[in-house]
């Protein structure tokens, strides 16, 4: 994906017809009321003075928070018109926002071009119809793919925002999402397990017991998974885990809350690579790979070294994805895309030899 500079501009519940079952904006984000489009210049103009000069142009103002394509197509038009100066100036490239797939019309895609929108987050959540039913979402898997089909045809980059953990939901039906977002190639996706948020319907359900979220342990396993299947087929995962600031910790009552939840979801891929690659008798090993690679395989505060008990020997000689594992008298070359590949294989598999189902 380009590199971006975002300019976020929260619209709580703007535009929703009604409230899902895990969702409480306010305790999430802390936003009370929503910006109106006449507040908006001033503040893409703040905004705009904290920006580093190299990011004009490479700009997005992003609407979040809510359904912008449900909000009525004159109130949209509005703050799409306050956007507009500045994208006339250079100083911003783009729009982005964030929708549902059933508020999606080809009617509003043609006036979205003319604002140079350029990039839709869809809210999918799962693929699997009880799950969304019983989440309230109100709208179907179908309503998904024809969602980003159509978004894609008018030539909009497509993010997908997808959950795991939610209220019906199982490790299976999870990877079953994932497998069936990755079908509809989306540029870009983001991860967000479920929490139980202060006023939100799901936190009656979970106090009565009925409601049980999957530890952090189960999640951050999940999540790995999730990660090795999208980057397996090259999808972006841009975010893993919601935004909560750290005044609003306390409205998560519940659910595998971790502000460094989506490192520790790539530290669990990278601690199965180094099992992996490291997986002979010997005891030490050298690799050769880039920095960045070893800054990332390391894990969070060394965790994978320290998990996988051998000793490594570090060159930082090689650049990109590529690696080389020595040791005693065997030296292995791994491409980490290939690698990915091969352990997205394992995933998929697994999933249909113990649960019957295809998923290639
Ligand atoms: S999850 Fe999205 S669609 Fe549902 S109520 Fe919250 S903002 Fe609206």
């Amino acid at each position: 994906m380009k590199r971006r500079y975002i300019i976020p501009i929260f619209l709580p519940y703007a535009g929703c017809k009604h409230r899902c079952l895990f969702c409480d904006q306010v305790s999430e984000t802390g936003v009370v009321q929503p910006l109106s489009p006449f507040q908006i210049s001033e503040y893409i103009e703040k905004y705009l003075s904290y920006m580093p000069s190299k990011a004009m142009g490479k700009i997005q103002v992003a609407f979040y928070g809510g359904t912008f394509s449900g909000l009525e197509p004159e109130l949209q038009e509005e703050y799409l018109s306050m956007v507009k100066p500045f994208i006339e100036n250079g100083k911003v490239g783009s729009i982005r926002m964030s929708t549902r797939p059933d508020e999606i019309t080809p009617e509003l895609l043609k006036m979205y071009k003319e604002f140079k929108v350029e990039t839709i987050e869809i809210g999918c959540q799962s693929m699997d119809d009880s799950v969304l039913r019983l989440n309230r979402r109100g709208h179907s898997s179908d309503a998904v793919v024809k969602a980003i089909s159509l978004c894609k045809s008018y030539g909009f980059e497509t993010g997908v925002h997808l959950m795991t953990g939610m209220y019906g939901a199982s490790r299976l039906s999870d990877l079953i999402s994932a497998v069936k977002i990755i079908a509809l190639k989306p540029d870009t996706v983001r991860i967000h397990p479920t929490l139980v948020l202060k006023g939100a319907s799901l936190e009656a359900l979970y106090k009565k017991g009925i409601y049980k979220p999957p530890s952090l342990e189960e999640t951050v396993k999940l999540l790995a998974d999730e990660l090795i299947l999208f980057w397996a087929r090259e999808i972006e995962v841009i975010r893993i885990g919601l935004y909560i600031p750290p005044e609003k910790y306390k409205n998560v009552v519940g659910g595998p809350f971790h502000p460094a939840i989506g490192q520790m979801a790539k530290g669990e891929v990278y601690y199965r690579l180094l099992s992996d690659v490291l997986n002979d008798s010997s005891e030490s090993f050298t690799i050769y790979a880039s920095q960045e690679f070893f800054d990332t395989v390391k894990g969070q505060r060394n965790k994978n070294l320290e998990r996988i008990k051998k000793k490594i020997k570090y060159i930082p000689s090689l650049s990109g994805d590529k690696i080389i594992v020595e040791s005693g008298h065997s030296k292995r070359a791994i491409t980490l895309r290939e690698w990915y590949k091969v352990e997205a294989i394992k995933i998929r598999t697994t999933i249909e030899s113990e649960y019957s189902v295809n998923t290639l």
